[in-house]
Order: structure tokens, then sequence, then C-alpha cells
């Protein structure tokens, strides 16, 4: 949806666990050469790959995809470096980095290698997952990252007999939510896709794009 509104790149810097290349159907990364992270500025650039019109890069393009990912904290800050400035990314409207949950080494290193311009969190309905995503909130305010606001995954369920919203999970006490500390929801997105599913991501897109201005 974002595409829509200009030139998109996807960084997949959820180092232990790069979904990005499987979601997209890249099944067979080109970045097989080896590559020395000790020697900073290569000399060759990585180059996205281009899926649906989407600059993808994904550490799952590094690794294996059944390689576990097991790097101490300063290698995956080198490694994150590489993705970031050692990929020759086409000109972008828009750089979207998918992180791993909560606050990781990775969080931190993104700040540090890029200006980030704001942060969507997605955290589903369960009283737990507003506990977690308060602490990335507190996090990202550490940080200096303005935080756009946050997706509610797996909202519900459209009852596919009567068209209802049922709701999976236990709503959560206001004062111990998410949207207690100020954020905005910014989208609903129900646990299964639905006929308004387009609709739903368009909306998203508008709201993300307009806040980042
Ligand atoms: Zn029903």
């Amino acid at each position: 949806m974002l595409r829509d509104r200009g030139a998109v790149g996807i960084l997949d810097l959820d180092l232990y666990a790069p979904d990005i290349p499987a979601m997209l159907g890249i099944a067979h990364p080109k970045w097989t050469h080896s590559w020395t992270i000790a020697r900073a500025g290569s000399a060759v650039a990585e180059t996205p790959v281009e899926r649906d019109g989407l600059h993808v890069v994904s550490t799952g393009f590094l690794l294996g995809e059944d390689q576990p990912m097991g790097l101490e904290a300063s290698t995956l800050d080198l490694l994150a470096r590489h993705l970031i400035h050692g990929v020759a990314w086409p000109a972008l409207d828009f750089l979207v980095v998918d992180l791993p949950a909560g606050t990781s080494a990775l969080q931190h290193s993104l700040a540090r290698h890029l200006t980030v311009s704001g942060a969507v969190l997605v955290l589903t309905p369960q009283r737990v997952a507003h506990l977690d995503t308060q602490k990335v909130v507190r996090l990202y305010r550490h940080l200096r990252v303005p935080v756009l606001g946050a997706v509610e995954n797996m909202a519900y369920l459209r009852c596919p007999h009567c068209g209802n919203e049922v709701e999976l999970f236990p709503t959560v006490d206001e004062a111990q939510s998410l949207w207690s500390m100020g954020i905005e929801r910014l989208a609903r997105i129900p646990f299964t896709r639905t006929d308004d599913h387009s609709s739903l991501f368009g909306a998203l897109a508008e709201r993300v794009a307009s806040k980042l201005g």
C-alpha cells in the first residue's frame, strides 16, 4: 500500500527470524558470496532483491534458511551496519525496517546508524503484549525515535456466519493498555483476511504516510 505512494525499500533487520523473504516468496536469495564483516566499508555493495516493485534486503540473504542466528551483540551491530550502509539502495521514499519484537540490540543499532522518522508498533490484544510494548515505547522515547502509533493485530475474528466481530482475547484494562500512554491506534487488523483487507491496509498506509509528512 505504501508502494502506491512512492518507492519502498524493505530492510528485514529481524536477525533472529528473517521471515520477509519467505513472506514475499523470495525462494533463493542471490547473496551467496562470502563477505567479511571485519572489513568496514566493503568495496562491493550488495544489491537489494526486487520483488513486486519492493526493494528487499534481509539477513536471510546472508544466512541459510536453516542457519540459526547465533551472534554476539557487537557482531549484530556490524551486521546491521552492513545491511544499512553496505547496500546500494535505490532512491527511496520509504524504507520500512522490520525489527525483532521487544527491546533487542537491533533497535539500538538502527537508531545509531539511521535517522528513524518514526516507529510503528505491532501488538496483539493480550495484556502481556501491551506490557511488553509499553517497554518498547519507553525505549524509543529514550532513543528519541518518534512513535507514530500502533497496529493491533489479531484484534478480532470476523464470524463467517453472521459477520459479527468476535473478540479472541480478554479485554485489557484501559489503565494497563498501550493506549493509556497516549499511543494512537493506527489500525485494527482481524485474525483472518477479510473482504475489507485492502481498505484496512490502505487506510493504515495513508495514516502512516501523513504522519511522516
Ligand atoms: Zn456469528
